[in-house]
């Protein structure tokens, strides 16, 4: 079999599909109701394999099988330094099978083989040694309190936690995650977006054959509804983490209080203004936004798509994606945005759209308010430094910005003056495992990546005592 319709992507050899089951209590299992569903290739819309359709049954069992691994078994109990060595085992694995994992994640999400190869599959391995290397660095601290006393604080793994992923970088997403989650001594239910369950499924194999021992990590792959909704729901796990659409965040925020009131954490959309003083150079700039307007083909959260001023294509991920975004391009025209490039379907097969610009776009348009999650850009125009602070926070969403000026004194001002949890100054989508990442407003709270993601599995315990070993 080999990849098809992408340029530097043809006759590349695929894997086999060797997983397609649930794996609960490390095992590779099908799901209770035996139902199934079919992951598909959006390049062509054929089905790539069927999978275990995971409901909340199922997610009952995995939930089981953490809470034994967690109450009873070895994961938190360890030396930090051995969660550490089967962190880095595990790492060294996904880097073993970088091919593989990058096919996996190419043919599911339709993203490109060989960025995978280079940046999604090595960044996923990066982050579990990132918090390999944490995992025995975690203090607490002590206190001196009134009188005889002294005291300290514990800081402790949380419990079983669930973490939801969406489908724009699957394995990538899978490590962000379960990274943090493993190095506190957690153990875990992961539910890949249904779009996507290829590479978790390999992922979970992975870690099997590096040590970590069964229980600590399950993945139940299904549906939102279904099994997503019975993690949010679920009284026995302790914190859930969820990276996906507002919409549904707040189901899994209403679904957490009315349960067990866990704490979650949210990763949700973005409207991200990008702002462009007119003191750079234009053509690089311009260069640089169309670069990340196509990056992963408009299928990421943080992209700027509010240029005020602004190839290889993939495919969407699936046909409601394409769908969704075909319609927002229909709405741009009728509501009086100027269509300055491309804004058709890209292929008579699969699911790609162009790359697409809107000029005359005013605040109040649809394409200017709401997240569209393709490759769509809406340009803005503005005349003084407060405008393009006011109209860039003219969005109910607050996960990132871009701003490039060589002014430093309008780069510190906007950079402050935008609510956002991530501002880039004169560069866009530049990460790093050690920069926290994370939105306010209505992309969530609760950061991903940094100390801070490891600080959202941990809880702290105080303890109190007398200084001498006397009664107080
Ligand atoms: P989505 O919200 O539809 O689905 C995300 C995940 O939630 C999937 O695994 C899905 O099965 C699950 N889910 C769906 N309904 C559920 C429910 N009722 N209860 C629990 N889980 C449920 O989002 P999507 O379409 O997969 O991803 C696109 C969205 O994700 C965009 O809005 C994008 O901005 C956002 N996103 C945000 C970030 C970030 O870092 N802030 C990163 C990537 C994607």
């Amino acid at each position: 079999m080999t990849l098809q319709n992408g340029s530097s992507d043809c006759h590349i050899n695929l894997p086999k599909i060797k997983f397609t089951q649930l794996f609960i209590d490390g095992q590779f299992v099908d799901a209770v109701s035996g139902k199934t569903f079919e992951t598909i290739d959006p390049r062509n819309g054929e089905v790539i394999a069927i999978i275990a359709e995971g409901d909340k049954d199922d997610i009952d069992l995995a939930v089981k099988a953490a809470r034994h691994a967690f109450d009873n078994g070895p994961w938190p109990r360890f030396p930090a330094s051995e969660r550490r060595r089967m962190m880095l085992k595990f790492a060294d694995l996904i880097d073993q099978n970088i091919e593989e994992l990058a096919a996996l994640d190419s043919l599911d999400a339709g993203k490109l083989y060989s960025i995978g190869k280079l940046s999604d599959i090595p960044n996923a391995a990066e982050k579990l040694r990132y918090y390999a290397g944490a995992a025995d660095k975690i203090h607490g601290s002590t206190l001196k309190m009134s009188g005889q006393l002294h005291g300290y604080t514990l800081r402790e793994p949380i419990g079983v936690v669930g973490l939801i992923n969406p489908w724009n970088f699957p394995s990538q997403m899978f490590t962000m995650k379960v990274g943090p989650a493993l190095a506190a001594g957690c153990t875990m239910v992961v539910k890949p977006a249904e779009q996507t369950p290829l590479s978790a499924l390999f992922l979970a194999h992975l870690a099997k054959l590096a040590g970590i021992p069964d229980g600590v990590l399950n993945v139940v792959t299904g549906y939102g509804y279904s099994a997503g909704a019975a993690i949010s729901s679920h009284m026995d796990i302790d914190k859930v983490s969820f990276t996906g659409s507002t919409v549904v965040g707040r189901l899994v925020m209403q679904a957490a209080a009315a349960s067990n009131l866990k704490p979650v954490t949210l990763e949700l959309g973005g409207k991200s203004p990008f702002i462009i003083f007119d003191d750079v150079d234009v053509d690089k700039v311009a260069a640089l936004a169309l670069r990340a307007i196509v990056y992963n083909k408009g299928e990421k959260s943080v992209l700027p798509v509010r240029a005020f001023l602004f190839n290889t294509m993939r495919p969407q991920v699936d046909e409601k994606q394409y769908n969704k975004i075909l319609s927002y391009i229909e709405i741009g025209k009728k509501e009086g945005a100027t269509l300055l490039a491309g804004g058709k379907p890209a292929a008579n097969k699969g699911y790609y759209i162009e790359p697409t610009i809107f000029t005359d776009v005013t605040d109040d348009m649809t394409i200017a308010k709401e997240e569209i999650f393709g490759p769509v850009m809406s340009l803005m125009k503005f005349k003084s430094v407060e405008e393009a602070i006011k109209r860039g926070n003219a969005t109910k969403y607050g996960l990132a910005a871009g701003v490039m000026t060589n002014d430093l004194n309008i780069a510190n001002t906007v950079s402050r003056s935008i609510r956002a949890g991530m501002v880039w100054i004169n560069c866009y989508l530049a990460f790093s495992d050690a920069l926290p990442f994370g939105g306010c407003k209505m992309s969530g709270f609760g950061r991903e990546m940094g100390m801070e993601s490891l600080d959202s599995y941990l809880q702290i315990k105080s303890v109190a005592m007398p200084i001498h070993n006397s009664p107080w």
